[in-house]
């Protein structure tokens, strides 16, 4: 695969970042090869950084085990010398980012509000309800942020121009749950940011997330965004994208089944379009996958 020389940042850092809600499958193998293989091409930093922001679904085995595989697939020394961070460690820092966003405001909003006229399927863009209420913060309660209407334009390393108008697709961003749980959204921004990531490589299942998180980012005084890559998916055979729940396709099952890391590697690079059929591949050719020109 080409990547666009003038595209990549200098001094690239990237990030593995998986949510510490369940089991690894082909997907997240699939991702790791662009990841570690993207950085491999253009000489990048990886931070492997476990997302446990959502407490509701975490479990200290899903982490034991993410760093169990991810060493197997051989990617250990770099899990090992690379910064490993834990979003759980200092959750002050998304306090801190907290204070630094304008007007955050409270949310009593139901699920049952919100999804009022629209498809269970689709977004729910929030329709600002609670923006001039005043509410007073208190658990059970949302925290948001006011977007504006702006359009962000921003160039995939993969994918090319894009252009997103958040406020249509989401309206104001959720940055603090019900529960007190970071939302993913704003998580993610505050550590793209302070980790110093400047390339964000990721499947295209998070497209639609990136406008409002350069917007975010923008709203905490990022400058200049992140360049962000989003490649393809590993699907079923309906089409869908793998979820956690499909267990004949999850690492520990197709390690136990006798499969090799050369060849889950192999495997998981011809799904998504890397190379033509299954093959053997290490870790260390990876980098080989991809070419900067
Ligand atoms: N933790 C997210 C996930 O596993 C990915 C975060 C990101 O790449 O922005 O889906």
């Amino acid at each position: 695969m080409i990547l666009p020389a003038g595209g990549v940042p200098t001094n690239p850092v990237t990030r593995f970042a998986p949510s510490i809600t369940g089991w690894l499958h082909l997907g997240h193998v699939a991702h790791a090869v662009f990841v570690w293989g993207i950085a491999r091409a253009v000489g990048a930093e990886v931070i492997v950084r476990l997302e446990d922001h959502d407490t509701g679904r975490f479990r200290p085995e899903y982490e034991a085990a993410i760093l169990e595989d991810l060493a197997w697939l051989g990617f250990l020394d770099e899990v090992g010398r690379a910064r490993l961070s834990r979003q759980s460690d200092d959750w002050g820092v998304y306090e801190a980012a907290l204070r630094r966003l304008p007007d955050v405001y409270a949310c009593d909003c139901t699920r049952q509000d919100l999804a009022a006229d629209h498809d269970a399927a689709e977004e729910v863009p929030y329709t600002g309800r609670c923006r001039r209420r005043g509410l007073v913060y208190a658990p059970g309660k949302r925290w948001r942020v006011p977007l504006d209407g702006d359009c962000v334009e921003f160039t995939d390393l993969l994918l090319g121009f894009q252009r997103q108008v958040p406020a249509e697709q989401c309206g104001d961003l959720a940055v603090r749950g019900t529960n007190g749980d970071w939302s993913y959204q704003f998580a993610v921004v505050v550590d793209d940011d302070r980790q110093g990531v400047n390339l964000v490589i990721r499947g295209e299942d998070l497209l639609s997330s990136t406008g409002r998180q350069i917007r975010l980012g923008t709203m905490l005084g990022r400058a200049p965004p992140a360049v962000f890559a989003h490649h393809p998916l590993v699907r079923d055979d309906s089409g869908d994208k793998l979820n956690k729940r499909d267990g004949a396709l999850g690492i520990r099952t197709l390690r136990a089944d006798g499969m090799t890391a050369e060849e889950l590697l192999g495997l998981a690079a011809a799904r998504v379009g890397l190379i033509e059929r299954p093959e053997a591949l290490s870790s260390s050719e990876l980098g080989g996958l991809f070419q900067v020109s």
